[in-house]
């Protein structure tokens, strides 16, 4: 699904362009502050575009975008603007912002300068095709490094092919011998118990909770599940 982020600290703007694209079909992300835009942003490698309001309580929106560009080249931005706030039109779009839209808008403007960035995103921006992403993990197969939330996970290169298989397959409950010929090969001839004493080292690497996983999960007496 397109995922969206809006940032807007005044919770009945926020909650207008919220519903608004829900119903065009996004997947829609709230913060409130520039602090939470950032991490959500982090935690979702996957939002394609973000709404980003000028005025705002903690960091203003400028800073918002400069950090977002500092290590993000591909995000869509679109600035809110106030009428009274022609410059900022300027400074936004010289910050690194995509486009801007002017307070007070309708909703049928807004989402077609999103679609129209979404469009302009995939048309010329594609998809780095080096980079599985899974919730917060990006799995890069160029330099098989791991970055769970943008922070880098050191992992081995067996860790890093269990992740890829689980990445490609999403939700879907993959039994021990098939992880164990996918990562080790079909001449293998060790124990099944190879790939649990594996799985055991990745979860405490990955998991917030190791003695509660939520992305590698057991399926008893089969094997794993991916959900992210
Ligand atoms: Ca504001």
């Amino acid at each position: 699904m397109k995922k969206v982020l809006i940032l807007e600290d005044e919770a009945s703007i926020r909650s207008f362009i919220y519903i608004n694209l829900k119903r065009a079909g996004y997947d829609v992300l709230e913060a409130d502050t520039g602090e939470k835009a950032l991490r959500l942003i982090a935690e979702n490698p996957d939002i394609k575009v973000s709404i980003l309001d000028i005025m705002l309580p903690d960091i203003d929106g400028f800073e918002v975008c400069r950090t977002i560009r500092a290590n993000n080249t591909t995000m869509g931005i679109i600035m809110l603007t106030a009428r009274s706030q022609e410059m900022d039109k300027v400074t936004g779009l010289m910050t690194g912002a995509d486009d801007y839209v002017t307070k007070p808008f309708s909703p049928a403007e807004l989402v077609a300068r999103i679609d129209a960035l979404y469009r302009r995103i995939g048309d010329t921006r594609e998809e780095n095709p080096n980079e599985l992403v899974s919730g917060p993990f990006i799995l890069n197969t160029k330099n098989r490094t791991l970055t769970k939330n943008g922070e880098r996970v050191r992992i081995t290169n067996v860790e890093y092919t269990i992740m890829k298989m689980f990445i490609e397959n999403p939700d879907k409950a993959l039994s021990r011998e098939e992880i164990l010929s996918c990562v080790w090969g079909k001449d293998y001839f060790g124990e099944l118990k190879v790939v649990d004493v594996n799985i055991r080292r990745l979860r405490i690497k990955i998991e917030d909770d190791t003695t509660n996983p939520t992305y590698i999960t057991t399926v008893w007496g089969y094997g794993y599940k991916w959900s992210a």
